[in-house]
């Protein structure tokens, strides 16, 4: 009898002890205590970073190994010159580079390819292959490298292909080496459709690139004859955010969107700037370590590390390579970035803008060209000669993003991005280019060369006062502007607006279109005058260049591009300043878009109109499913942990009226106020995501993708900001005991 009462009480105590530890063990605080108990992961330390670089990578040295003399030359053929390579030495090819990655543990193959998703594809087929007799071998012709045709159905077309046929083909790019992840042979490939349209990224960044070679290295004659080849360089630098994973898995928005669509900012946000550059903690480094050598052995020559400037958002750079080869390396390493933070218990956030009121993230790319006799065409030289070459490829790159400045607008064109562009950080939804005020005097001092031919006193003095002198200006033109989009820093042009999440292929694609069709009329009209007008080379191109001055000044700036002046300013020049995505995509289509990459053979029409209504459909759906896991949080998350609150207010108000009685009104002033505006954030939750809920059946009844993506744009997300107001009020009232999301000062100061 006694017992049974002692266990009756011990159950009972146990049952209101459980209530108790139910209520704390809400996904945040499982998170916040798995964070506090978290060690550095220990990295995989494998030696030296140079000698492991490129070990898993199919490159001219392995390759040299492995494959016959004639094969190895074809590859290297296709490869400098864009020769094809036949199918008797594909075989040869296929199978050393079997030999080559079974050797390396490697047991499946894969086409990887870039679809029009942003992110990286891939099936894996095993080598492995059963015989007659029972037995297996292991095998890979030369028809599996060159060629394989996933099931492509699910990739976006935009409409080019019926998606019932699924017919689309993978084919082997050379330019792109082979290599291993994991235990797979990945080969970089090309996806089309087999009626010849481009499915992928890669296909059109290909063509692009060939032409501004053979654009590039045509003007290159008129300084240097011996000039065979000229490639684009493309040196990315990644921002990103890590924060541990147990708070990625504790916050929907971060699961399902890769941004926090409420939270409070943290009392101590970025504003000390103590976060730049400043020492990297041990968990982090471990992290960086392990994909430091992973990209190694990938060949991903990564060189810089640090952190930036937001509390836990730190950088990524390597060194500048052939573009192809660099988009593909950003592509993998976002890939690989991903994967390894899972081992360190991380989550990579590559959102432009995941957490409100501090630092978006972007992915500049610095780009140049540059000559097989080994010259940077956007660095001055040594002679004037050599300064005149630089002059015209830094006016005509000014000239191409002049005329096109809203098409590049439009390569990052994201609804991420639209965080960045245009929101007062970052920089501004304006393309501007900053120079820098020493060659802003070089282009003043050319605008005022004689028109036609030039007097030898005026020639003498441009060589040596004009021209002779650029090598000095820049070495100590150091001002730089963080506000600029487009921004030449010495000896590259750095363009600053594209987005974390991108594919770099997409502005590459775009930036080397423009400046290659620049060129070619820079070409046209420097030859003219060479023969009509019987003007010497150099007379010529300092006309031409004189006059592409005088047309491109309204692009160039060197104020403050934050400022409200600029945008003012911006205005008046006429120049384009689109602040949201399917605003900005338009001039994706326009007439004067769809002839430069037609006639440029960089895309046909149909691939144009393609892209722009995957993009437009992309951006609807991004904004769509934000919309659906705002209203979730807000709805099942928010709300009913403030009545939770409220009600406990509620009792203890009442009880203080018991007690009081009359007085209580006063007493209980504080909570009857907390009282009245929970209720009041309620209703305004409440409210305003029935409005924004209605707006999206409106919207998703819209047939018209274009409409369909303005109705997003313009009815649906002007309610994340209101219904985000009322949630972030409600974080500072709550009891932080019962709030259930993981807050901002949790997920940015835990290491
Ligand atoms: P930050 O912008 O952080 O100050 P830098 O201006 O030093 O950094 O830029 C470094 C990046 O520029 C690196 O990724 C590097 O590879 C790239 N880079 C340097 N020279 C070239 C070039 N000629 N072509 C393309 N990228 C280049
Ligand atoms: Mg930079």
């Amino acid at each position: 009898m006694k017992l049974s009462i002692i266990f009756i009480i011990f159950a009972l105590q146990f049952n209101t002890l459980n209530k108790i530890h139910y209520k704390m063990s809400t996904i945040r605080f499982h998170a916040l205590k798995e964070t506090f108990n978290r060690k550095p992961v220990k990295f995989k330390e494998k030696g030296k970073h140079s000698e492991n670089f490129g070990k898993n990578v199919f490159n001219f040295s392995a390759m040299r190994q492995a494959m016959t003399k004639e094969a190895f030359k074809s590859v290297q053929n296709a490869i400098e010159h864009g020769t094809k390579i036949d199918r008797n030495i594909a075989d040869q090819v296929s199978s050393a580079m079997k030999d080559w990655a079974l050797n390396k543990n490697a047991t499946h193959y894969t086409h990887w390819f870039q679809p029009l998703t942003g992110t990286t594809a891939e099936k894996h087929d095993a080598f492995f292959e059963p015989i007659e007799n029972g037995g297996a071998i292991e095998k890979f012709g030369g028809g599996q490298l060159v060629q394989q045709e996933p099931d492509a159905s699910s990739f976006p077309n935009g409409g080019i292909r019926n998606t019932f046929e699924a017919r689309g083909y993978t084919a082997w790019d050379p330019t792109s080496p082979a290599f291993i992840y994991g235990t797979t042979l990945c080969i970089p490939t090309i996806f089309v459709a087999y009626t010849g349209e481009a499915l992928d990224y890669k296909t059109p960044l290909l063509k692009a690139l060939h032409k501004v070679d053979a654009a590039a290295t045509a003007v290159c004659k008129y300084f240097d004859k011996n000039v065979k080849k000229t490639i684009s360089t493309l040196g990315w630098e990644q921002e990103y955010f890590l924060i541990d994973d147990a708070f990625a898995k504790a916050r929907p928005d971060i699961t399902l969107t890769g941004r926090t669509l409420v939270g409070h900012s943290p009392a101590k946000g970025q504003q000390l700037d103590d976060h730049y550059f400043g020492s990297i903690s041990d968990r982090v480094l471990s992290y960086m370590r392990d994909l430091e050598t992973e990209c190694m052995y990938l060949g991903i020559p990564v060189k810089t590390r640090h952190n930036e400037v937001a509390p836990n958002q730190f950088e990524l750079a390597p060194v500048f390579e052939e573009a192809n080869l660099a988009v593909d390396h950003n592509s993998l390493l976002m890939d690989v970035m991903a994967k390894i933070a899972t081992r360190h218990h991380f989550k990579i956030l590559t959102h432009e803008k995941p957490f409100a009121g501090i630092n978006g993230s972007g992915k500049h790319n610095n780009w140049s060209l540059a000559t097989d006799t080994g010259i940077n065409l956007l660095s001055p030289g040594k002679t004037p000669m050599n300064n005149l070459q630089f002059l015209t490829f830094f006016i005509n790159t000014i000239k191409a993003v002049h005329d096109h400045e809203e098409l590049l607008r439009a390569g990052i064109a994201t609804a991420s991005n639209d965080h960045r562009l245009g929101a007062n950080e970052a920089p501004p939804a304006i393309i501007s280019v900053f120079i820098g005020a020493q060659l802003t005097k070089v282009l003043q001092e050319l605008k005022n060369v004689t028109k036609g031919k030039l007097s030898p006193e005026e020639k003498t003095d441009l060589k040596l006062n004009v021209v002779g002198k650029i090598p000095e200006l820049i070495l100590d033109n150091t001002d730089r502007n963080r506000t600029s989009p487009f921004a030449f820093t010495g000896n590259k042009f750095e363009f600053r607006a594209v987005g974390s999440t991108q594919n770099c292929a997409n502005p590459m694609t775009i930036l080397n279109t423009i400046v290659a069709k620049q060129l070619e009329e820079f070409k046209v009209e420097v030859d003219l005058l060479i023969k009509d007008k019987k003007l010497k080379k150099d007379e010529a191109i300092f006309n031409v260049l004189r006059e592409y001055i005088k047309k491109s000044e309204r692009i160039l700036f060197e104020g403050n591009g934050y400022s409200d002046a600029w945008e003012k300013e911006a205005k008046k020049r006429g120049l384009s300043n689109n602040k949201t995505t399917p605003t900005a995509l338009k001039a994706k289509i326009s007439k004067k878009t769809l002839d430069l990459f037609e006639g440029m053979e960089v895309m046909t029409k149909v691939e144009s109109h393609a892209r722009y209504e995957i993009e437009m459909e992309e951006y609807t759906m991004r904004i769509q499913i934000e919309g659906r896991v705002l209203g979730d949080l807000a709805r099942n998350h928010i709300v009913p942990t403030a009545i939770k609150y409220q009600s406990a207010l509620i009792k203890n108000a009442q009880g203080l009226k018991d007690i009081f009685g009359k007085e209580f009104k006063k007493i209980a002033k504080e909570q009857l106020e907390l009282i009245k505006d929970i209720s009041g954030h309620i209703t305004g939750i409440k409210s305003k995501t029935k409005a924004m809920i209605n707006e999206r059946k409106k919207a998703n009844k819209i047939t018209d993708i274009e409409k369909k993506a303005h109705a997003y744009c313009d009815k649906v997300k002007p309610y994340f900001d209101e219904i985000r107001y009322h949630c972030d009020k409600l974080e500072i009232m709550v009891d932080d005991e019962l709030w259930p999301l993981s807050k901002y000062r949790e997920m940015l100061f835990t290491r």
